[in-house]
Parts: C-alpha cells; structure tokens; sequence
C-alpha cells in the first residue's frame, strides 16, 4: 500500500528539502518506488535533484491551477524508481489562485490521487509557510515528517506546527499522524546538540528517529551538482546517515 508523507516545519532552513531530496533517493536505491513532488516554489528539491526547469513541459501548477493529468507533469529523475512532479515560481501564485476555489484545499489530494497506487512511497517538499500550499500538501498526506535543526532555538515555532496539524486533524484530514523528527545538522562535538535533542526527544518522545542527521558540508554541496549525496559522495557522513535514516524510516 502507497504512503504519503509531508516534510513539514513552517521555519525556514532546518532541512525539509534536503531530507526531501536525500530521503527519496535512498529509499528508491533501496528498490521503492518513490515520487516526489515539489510544492515550495522555490524548486530547490527539483534543482537538487537535476532537472532543468526550463525543460518541463507541464509543472505541479498545471496540475493544481489547470487540471492537467497529473501522469504529465511526471518526470523521471536521472535515479532508477525515483519521479518527481516539479515547481518553478509560477507557484506561487497558486497560493493566491487556489484562495478563491471550492474545495481548495483538497486540490493536491486529488491532483495525488490520480497517481498514488504507483508508488510506494510519495514525499511532498513544504514551503517553509503555513499558507494554502502546506494546507494542501497536509490535507492530502497519510502522516508528517518534522526536520528539525540542532539549535538553541529547536522548539521555537514547534506549537504552531503542532497547532496546524491538530486543526488539520479535526477538520480536512482525521487520520493524519506524525510519522517521525528528524534531528539534521547534529555536531557530535558540542554539548549544545546534544542538549538539544535531548530537549526534543522530551517534547517528541519515541517519534524522534534514533538516526542523527550530522553537520555535514557534502549535504550542501551537492545540491548545486543536481545530486542526491549518495551520488555525490557515497562514503560522506551525511550519506550514511541519510541511507539508515531510510532503512529506520521502513522499518517504523
Ligand atoms: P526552506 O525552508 O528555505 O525550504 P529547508 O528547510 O528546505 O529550507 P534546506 O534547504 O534543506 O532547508 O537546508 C538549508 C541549507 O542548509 C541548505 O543550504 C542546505 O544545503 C544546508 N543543509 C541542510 N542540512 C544540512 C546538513 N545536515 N549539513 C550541512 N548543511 C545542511
Ligand atoms: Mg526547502
């Protein structure tokens, strides 16, 4: 059965998108079937993963704002088993577009829907934002992956994303659960990351994946290559944590 996750925190640069990029290509080397869809108009999960903008015929906005089958805005990434549906800045103003819809935010869900049984497992890159993009990506997932970066202020903005999910569970999506916390940018040699995820697992408890996501200057480099880590620098730290983190993600 296919799963929906949503790499989800409303602050900006903890690391959705690399976890995005990194996480979906391990478990696609890991022989899943995996799709990602880009719903930052950032587009910095389609950049990383090597695909040029400029040639993308259709995008997740054509889906979102046209109806466009979402079978089109499928590409196949340069990784076996691995697809993504891309953004570009064209979506953000699906945000504004989508505002003044019936039954806006199911319009992911169902742009989804239509291709979900294809996959194992699909992630959806968040906007660091709680507007109608992140709405609709929480709307139309099974469960939440919260990254979350090793810093004194880890738990700043964590009520309001637990305030968001809540409302989403009483109102558009009952079954939506927390699927996991990622701790990413862990320094082993300060006591200060160490605090940190101890502060967090006492928040988080046993959601907390026992996998650390380390400090680790090849994660932010190869996305400029267009490469998932594994690719770029198959012996580095973060490709190591990022290929347990996959097999701890299956595993749960
Ligand atoms: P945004 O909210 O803007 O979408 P984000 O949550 O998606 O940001 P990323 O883009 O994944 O965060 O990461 C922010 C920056 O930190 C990027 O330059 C990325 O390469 C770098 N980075 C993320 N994780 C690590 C890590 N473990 N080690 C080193 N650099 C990292
Ligand atoms: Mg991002």
């Amino acid at each position: 059965m296919s799963k929906s996750v949503a790499i989800f925190n409303q602050k900006g640069g903890v690391g959705k998108t690399t976890t995005n990029i990194n996480l979906s290509a391990c478990l696609a080397k890991l022989n899943k079937k995996v799709l990602v869809v880009d719903i930052d108009p950032q587009g910095n999960t389609t950049s990383g993963l090597g695909v040029d903008k400029n040639e993308v015929e259709y995008s997740l906005y054509d889906c979102l704002i046209d109806g466009v089958d979402t079978k089109k805005a499928i590409i196949q990434t340069y990784i076996d088993k691995l697809d993504i549906v891309t953004s570009d800045v064209e979506l953000a103003g699906a945000e504004v577009e989508l505002a003044n819809r019936k039954n806006r935010e199911l319009t992911l869900k169902k742009v989804l829907n239509q291709v979900k049984n294809d996959y194992d497992y699909i992630f959806i890159d968040c906007p660091p934002s709680l507007g109608m993009l992140t709405i609709n990506a929480l709307a139309a997932v099974d469960s939440v992956i919260i990254p979350i970066q090793c810093e004194y202020y880890a738990l700043v903005g964590v009520s309001q994303l637990i305030d968001t999910i809540k409302l989403m569970k009483k109102s558009i999506n009952k079954d939506i659960i927390i699927e996991g916390v990622i701790m990413n940018m862990y320094d082993s040699r300060t006591i200060l990351s160490k605090q940190v995820v101890e502060q967090v697992k006492n928040y988080f408890k046993e959601e907390v994946y026992n996998t650390l996501i380390p400090r680790n200057v090849r994660l932010a480099e190869s996305p400029s290559f267009g490469l998932a880590i594994t690719d770029f620098d198959a012996k580095s730290k973060g490709a190591i944590a990022y290929t347990e983190l996959a097999k701890e993600f299956m595993n749960r």
